[in-house]
């Protein structure tokens, strides 16, 4: 059986008891960063090895724990974060079972862009989800400029050292609609800020953007009474 485990986002006791169970009983763990991953399974005492699973072994890699499943071992899939497959190469290993008729099952729980529209006070009805836009900028311009009519929520994931020019992407292509940043959440620094782009570039020009962010541009008509109206 491969076991799709999610893992704390950020705060070690964001963990199901299903999960440390599978991560207990499993014969291998396969993460993406062995060191990253230790952290949590020494913090419970989970003895069961790890492997590395990333994006540049994920062919070689992904061949090796397909033959551990076809010999019927039981593999747990976790990412550095949250839910595997989720912006992170865990889907590939999960495609490739499915393919070769490998038990799969997801031990479901935190996802950064669940958690962050939760926060975020926007309607959780209908909603879309980016994830990274590219690095280049003409790419990314192009990919906004084909959102600019979405009437849904529109959730993307995005690094600090790139937040700035998401931000001034989104002001150029959207005008100045509010934009909300959810940082390092369930962390020690967590921070929820909702504001105008041109206001959000301001704050995170003089406070260097740090951590982890979520970005989500709220639905125009956002308020249970707009809604009421649509
Ligand atoms: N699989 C993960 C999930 O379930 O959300 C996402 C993996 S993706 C490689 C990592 C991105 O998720 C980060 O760059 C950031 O955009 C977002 N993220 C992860 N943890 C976060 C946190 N604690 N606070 C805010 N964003 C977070």
């Amino acid at each position: 059986m491969l076991y799709i485990v999610s893992t704390p986002i950020g705060n070690l006791k964001d963990i199901t008891l299903r999960a440390l169970e599978v991560l207990k009983s499993v014969d291998l763990i396969a993460c993406e960063d062995t060191r990253h991953s230790k952290i949590l399974t020494s913090h419970y005492q989970i003895s069961t090895p790890l492997t590395s699973y990333f994006e540049y072994n994920k062919i070689t890699k992904g061949q090796y724990l397909l033959g551990l499943l076809k010999e019927g071992k039981d593999v747990a899939l976790v990412s550095d974060a949250g839910t595997p497959g989720i912006s992170d190469p865990g889907y590939n290993i999960i495609k490739l079972a499915q393919e070769n008729n490998i038990s799969i099952t997801a031990i479901p729980g935190p996802c950064a862009l669940i958690n962050a529209l939760a926060l975020s006070g926007c309607p959780g009805e209908k909603f879309i989800f980016e994830g990274f836009l590219s690095n280049k900028g003409q790419a990314r311009l192009a990919r906004l400029r084909e959102l600019a009519g979405e009437n849904r929520t529109i959730v993307f994931y995005e690094s600090p050292y790139r937040l700035l020019k998401l931000l001034a992407d989104i002001r150029e292509v959207f005008g100045e609609r509010e934009v909300l940043c959810v940082r390092e959440a369930t962390k020690k620094f967590e921070e929820i800020k909702k504001d105008k782009a041109g206001a959000l570039i301001e704050h995170f020009t003089k406070r260097h953007p740090r951590g982890e962010f979520v970005v989500i541009l709220p639905a125009l008509k956002s308020s249970p009474l707009e809604r009421a109206s649509i």
